[in-house]
């Protein structure tokens, strides 16, 4: 690949969903040419339901400081998976494969990694909207709603407890979080079931309505300051001393600089670089219901459930839960029942389902993005797991992938999420 301009920095990305997208779009404000490779990009006469980025749950959610690697989780667990609608899934014959993963995802559940976790993260959180805001600007149509929040709920006073102590920790990273009582969630939120004790409304959060609409206005704006789609999936990858060659179907794409986001199908890009990245796929569900204005008014996570209830313009979207299905398998048709269930049991009035969705989160046993140079050739960056927060982070991930390959400072320390860091430590 060569741009018009020689004197440009070329960079091929692959993977186009949010988080490609958001990638690709910063390296073009910063002055680069850049080519996308994908084989369903949000492009115009194109289904883009296979990324994580097309169906999830439409927050921007600045409040997800904390790793699913939770301390006592291993504790947690059996019950999790024994209950038919608890939130996690697990299929044994797959468990010598999530092996590394688990054991890592164990260590970092350790209290002594917690709080590097949640300082990391926070650090991004703190100059989230610097990434999101210009991308968001010029994403014409697409509906952001701001200054309402979304609201966490707890049934029981332990939960309630629990989580004025989680938000103590979120305000010393800068997040707001206020606590809500019983009547107060009566109030803002009256077709609620009841049943829930307290809750907490974090006002900095809010939603893209739609995350498909998002991805195919950044596409479009790709096209028009000059980048380029590739429709077909990368395959072989070749370091050369003059750049890097993609085969990209009957193309071969040659760039000086290689992004892979490639989002839970960066496990396999890292193995044919020599890198192994220990990455797993978290498949989440949505279930769709068809809208009625002001049934709900913020999005709504009872947190033992793991899923929000979103109200988006056209659609009520419960989405969440975690199925540690591995990339191949059929959808679990008891997951979405499961979720339709709860979710009616939160909101009773909730009208007829519409649509159902299963995607693939990227995901980390640390629940911290890969971010940095590959340990075999530092002009190939990951920008990939980022897990349960992908629409929240995509635009800082494009900033910082942008500053790394231009050669400025980053906007923050990105040491903490280095591809190469040890996932499995004891302390
Ligand atoms: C149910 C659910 C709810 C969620 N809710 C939220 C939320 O409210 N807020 C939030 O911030 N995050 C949420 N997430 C997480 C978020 O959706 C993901 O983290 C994010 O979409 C990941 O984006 P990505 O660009 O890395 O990956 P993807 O969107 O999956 O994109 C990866 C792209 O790579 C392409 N690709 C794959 N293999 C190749 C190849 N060999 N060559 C070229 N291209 C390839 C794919 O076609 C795809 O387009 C949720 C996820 C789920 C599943």
């Amino acid at each position: 690949m060569h741009g018009n301009d020689s004197s440009k920095l070329t960079v091929a990305v692959i993977g186009a969903g949010v988080v490609g997208l958001s990638t690709a779009l910063w390296l073009q404000r910063e002055g680069c040419d850049v080519t996308l490779i994908d084989p369903t990009p949000p492009l115009p006469g194109v289904s883009f339901r296979n990324a994580a980025s097309f169906g999830n749950a439409s927050t921007i959610a600045p409040s997800g400081i904390f790793p699913s690697a939770s301390p006592g989780i291993l504790g947690d667990v059996p019950g999790m998976l024994l209950r038919r609608d608890g939130p996690l899934t697990l299929y044994w014959r797959d468990l010598l494969d999530l092996a590394p993963w688990l054991t890592a995802f164990l260590s970092a559940s350790l209290r002594s990694r917690q709080d590097g976790i949640i300082s990391a993260l926070g650090s991004l959180m703190r100059v989230l909207e610097e990434g999101n805001g210009p991308l968001m600007d010029e994403a014409g149509d697409v509906r952001f709603v701001k200054g309402k929040g979304s609201i966490h709920l707890y049934r029981t006073e332990q939960e309630a407890a629990r989580a004025k102590k989680s938000n103590e920790r979120r305000r010393d990273e800068g997040v707001e979080a206020r606590y809500l009582s019983r009547a107060d969630i009566a109030g803002m939120e009256p077709n609620l079931a009841p049943g829930y004790v307290g809750g907490t409304i974090f006002p900095g959060c809010y939603i893209i309505d739609s995350p498909e609409a998002y991805c195919r206005a950044l596409a479009a704006n790709i096209i028009k300051r000059g980048g380029r789609f590739v429709q077909a999936k990368a395959g072989t990858i070749e370091t050369q001393t003059d750049g890097i060659r993609v085969e990209a179907g009957a193309e071969s794409v040659v760039a000086q600089r290689l992004v892979v986001c490639a989002g839970a199908w960066s496990r396999a890009i890292s193995r044919q670089i020599g890198d192994r990245l220990n990455l797993n796929t978290e498949r989440g569900y949505h279930v769709a219901f068809e809208q009625s204005q002001g049934l709900i008014n913020h999005p709504l996570m009872y947190v033992s459930d793991a899923f929000f209830l979103t109200p988006l313009l056209h659609q009520i979207r419960a989405a969440g839960t975690v199925d540690l299905g591995g990339l191949d398998k059929k959808p679990n048709a008891s997951r979405l029942n499961v979720l339709e269930e709860k979710a009616r049991r939160m909101v009773p009035a909730l009208g007829a389902r519409e649509d159902t969705w299963m995607g693939f989160r990227p995901s980390t046993p640390d629940s911290m993005p890969f971010l940095g140079p590959s340990r075999k050739d530092p002009r190939i960056i990951y920008a990939c797991g980022h897990g349960h927060l992908g629409l929240t982070l995509g635009g800082i991930t494009g900033k910082l992938v942008s500053e790394i390959l231009t050669g400025k400072k980053t906007s923050v320390d990105i040491s903490p999420f280095s591809p190469s860091r040890a996932l499995f430590r004891l302390s």
